[in-house]
């Protein structure tokens, strides 16, 4: 019966050495967690006052972004033990040994309290449940639900605090999201200009360098770096510093280092300089015409720091508890959407539009086809022809197309047309009145990689004259 223990490999670290001054770059993410450390210090203060913290914190966040550093750096502050184990490890295991393992790791971490207990790459034991190929992995399955029964079965207040990593938070199993499990989820980002200045700066602290370095100019050459591509970096450059021989390391070292960590990284985003003005062209096309047309969402901030997919991201902040949408706001939606599109072939001509667009178009064929079908918003009158927008999603529509004729089915796609010209002409007009504003929003956002919604707006409003309260704003 001791085959699972005999075999248990968690780690047990008493001290981890490591503090928040040595994370860097992702203040927001340091900042939730600042809760958690002073929990793990005086847990009375809050039991005191019923206060109930969270029993697990998902950290979400590309590789080498900071997300272990981060859970030992709370073990650390707290100086309280680390206990860590990584769900990559229980995949290959005999049936049984997960779960057990589980189950020792959380005897030892209860002995231990207050403690921080680490799972690194939950999503290998935490995937969805019975989606595997041949009935999925049973041990897996094992594990997780050990794994959920152990958080279920202490108190809030134990003492333990459960700290997951993950890149994939999508293909996590819904119950480990519940409340009273991994219900804190904080996302850890690959870093701005800034935030890579700050990393440099804590990785240079045990280094020699030549006066002639300058972090800042070696911070805004890495666009699209994570912390460990910039330790990396710094620690390369350092080893060609002595292989050579030299005092300190000088900027021939940090060139070379440079383009060796470039080449072991792949798909790095935004080092070719137009293409990176071609994306802030398209995102500041988004965020100034949600920024000028009344109707849309305000600009919470803009941002060329690449996430998944995409190599920019405008994001707007949603009304709260809006239930009815009206015409003007789908418009200005539609508007919104197409402005990266428009931007573009304003700027650079017809022949350079990118492929960049395809999911905005996308979404805007679809909300201007369901101001058609759905909501009787186009001169086809009041007329509901489709169904939901989810079974528009499970391809059901196309099958059900032969509802309406084919003259209808030609009169729809005219309506859609048209009302997604009207709104492509007039935030085409948007780009072209502009010009000059947009060019000093692009520097600046090609310079800093993100810019608050209010910083956005401050630029408008000095170039437009429209006082900034005036401009779409978050209430
Ligand atoms: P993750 O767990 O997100 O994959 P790690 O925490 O393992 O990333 O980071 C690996 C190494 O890279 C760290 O030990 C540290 O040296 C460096 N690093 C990563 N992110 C940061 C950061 N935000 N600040 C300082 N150093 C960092
Ligand atoms: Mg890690
Ligand atoms: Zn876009």
């Amino acid at each position: 019966m001791s085959f699972g223990k005999s075999r248990a490999r968690f780690q047990m670290e008493a001290k981890t050495g490591v503090q928040f001054e040595d994370v860097a770059g992702i203040e927001e993410a340091k900042e939730e967690l600042q809760e958690v450390v002073a929990f793990l210090k005086k847990p009375e203060k809050f039991t005191a006052i019923g206060a109930k913290i969270p029993r697990g914190v998902l950290l979400i966040g590309p590789p080498g972004t900071g997300k272990t550093l981060l859970a030992k750096a709370i073990s650390g502050e707290a100086a309280v033990p680390f206990f860590s184990i990584s769900g990559s490890e229980f995949v290959e295991m005999f049936v049984g040994v997960g779960a057990s393992r589980v189950r020792d790791l959380f005897k030892k971490a209860k002995e231990n309290a207050p403690c921080i207990v680490f799972i690194d790459e939950i999503d290998a034991v935490g995937r969805q449940r019975g989606t595997g190929i041949g009935g999925g992995n049973d041990e897996r399955e094992q594990t997780l639900n050990q794994l959920l029964t152990e958080m279920d079965g202490f108190e809030g207040n134990s003492g333990i605090i459960i700290i997951a990593a993950t890149n994939r938070v999508d293909v996590l199993d819904q119950a480990l999201l519940r409340p009273g499990r991994f219900d804190r989820q904080i996302m850890v980002d690959p870093p701005d200009a800034k935030g890579r200045l700050e990393i440099l700066q804590v990785h240079a602290r045990d280094k020699k360098m030549a006066e002639e370095v300058s972090l800042e100019a070696i911070a805004r050459r890495t666009p699209g770096f994570t912390g460990a591509d910039l330790a990396n970096l710094l620690n390369e450059a350092a080893i060609l510093t002595a292989r050579r021989r030299k005092e300190g390391i000088t900027m021939a070292e940090v060139d070379d280092a440079v383009d060796r960590v470039v080449a072991g990284m792949e798909g790095i985003p935004l080092v070719d300089s137009k293409s990176k003005r071609l994306i802030a062209y398209h995102e500041v096309g988004h965020a100034i015409v949600g920024t000028l047309v009344k109707a849309h969402n305000p600009v919470q901030k803009v941002t060329l720091i690449p996430r998944g997919q995409a190599q920019g991201l405008t994001w707007f902040t949603p009304d709260d508890d809006q239930t009815l949408i009206s015409r003007s706001q789908i418009m200005a939606m539609i508007m919104g959407l197409l402005g990266g599109r428009a931007a573009e072939e304003v700027i650079f001509g017809d022949a350079e539009v990118t492929t960049g667009a395809s999911s905005d178009l996308q979404r805007v064929t679809s909300l201007a086809r369901q101001m058609v079908t759905r909501f009787g918003m186009s001169d086809l009158g009041p007329l509901s022809l489709e169904g939901s927008q989810e079974e528009v999603f499970l391809g059901r529509s196309w099958l059900n197309r032969s509802e309406y004729s084919e003259a209808i089915s030609a009169r729809i796609d005219a309506q859609l047309r048209a009302i997604v010209d009207h709104c492509y002409a007039q935030t085409k007009q948007i780009m072209l009145e502009n010009r000059l504003l947009i060019d000093r929003l692009v520097d600046l956002l090609v310079e800093k990689e993100t810019l608050d919604g209010d910083e956005f707006r401050q630029i408008v409003s000095e170039y437009t004259n429209i006082p900034q309260k005036t401009l779409v704003t978050s209430p």
